[in-house]
């Protein structure tokens, strides 16, 4: 069963999926703000126990590990504890369903997104992960991968201990393998995403504040290559070349959405 939608937001959704159904290519880039229906927190959101004293800035940079990767290393493995039992949400599980329906019928939807978590890959999406993997592990020296690099790992066997590993080939400290603030993003996602960006006839912002470059400067490419945009979050933001705007959760309003697009 479907929540009810008020009649302008009905209106709006059934405009998106006008939109949309005529599209044959489509970028969807999503934020902190899709998980947040899972029970994961975004970075907006305040910290909570231990954690209080801290912002998530200044805990994901290399600065930050360089000066004490003990801190940093606790703080990943506390969030990933927080983590690790989450599971996809509506929004998920909509998008996964579109996508594969989608290309089946000749239509391109590329997901971006710029969440460390798995939620998307285990609602059965194919996924681009701009900011890294939040269950992934690699050498903070010689950049070696470390243990498990699967798409959804497995997290029944993780330790979510919070004493530093040391890199078996170099010594060096093993840390996540996300992108932290001041990193450059892995050119390949990158490249997906600008292409994605500039070639699409549509493109959908879901549950990001749009204050993170470079992703944020996406939707702009998008746009000035001709593309009509849409945004689904239930909050404003500084996003002024928007076409649509949904502005409620995105775990209400995408299944809406894409039950819309079946229909037609
Ligand atoms: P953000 O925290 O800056 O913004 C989240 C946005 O989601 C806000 O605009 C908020 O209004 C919106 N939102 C909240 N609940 C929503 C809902 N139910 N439906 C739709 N929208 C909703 O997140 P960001 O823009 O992704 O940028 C912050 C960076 O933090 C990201 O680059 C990411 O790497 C990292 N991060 C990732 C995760 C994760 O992987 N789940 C969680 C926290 C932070
Ligand atoms: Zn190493």
């Amino acid at each position: 069963m479907l929540a009810e939608l008020s009649p302008q937001l009905t209106s709006e959704v059934t405009r998106a999926a006008t939109l949309l159904q005529s599209a044959k290519r489509i970028c969807i880039l999503t934020g902190a703000g899709v998980s947040a229906e899972s029970g994961i927190p975004t970075f907006r959101d305040k910290q909570t126990g231990l954690w209080e004293q801290y912002r998530a800035e200044d805990l994901a940079s290399i600065d930050a590990f360089m000066r004490d990767p003990e801190l940093v290393w606790s703080w990943y493995q506390w969030r990933r504890q927080l983590v690790h039992d989450k599971a996809p949400n509506p929004a998920h599980h909509a998008i996964a369903k579109w996508q594969q329906r989608a290309e089946s019928q000749g239509q391109q939807v590329t997901l971006i997104t710029q969440n460390v978590d798995d939620l998307h890959e285990q609602a059965g999406s194919t996924t681009t992960h701009l900011h890294g993997h939040l269950w992934r592990n690699r050498c903070s020296q010689c950049d070696r991968p470390y243990g498990d690099q699967s798409e959804t790992v497995d997290k029944s066997t993780l330790s979510f201990d919070s004493e530093l590993i040391n890199c078996p080939h170099c010594d060096g400290y093993i840390r996540p393998d996300i992108v932290w603030f001041g990193e450059m993003l892995p050119t390949g996602a990158w490249q997906t995403a600008e292409d994605s960006a500039a070639h699409c006839e549509v493109f959908i912002s879901i549950g990001t504040s749009s204050l993170v470059y470079p992703a944020a400067g996406l939707a702009q490419l998008a746009k000035s290559n001709g593309a009509k945009v849409i945004e689904i979050n239930p909050n404003p933001t500084p996003n002024t070349l928007v076409d649509i705007t949904l502005a409620e959760k995105a775990g209400m309003v995408m299944p809406h959405l894409v039950h819309k697009l079946n229909e037609e």
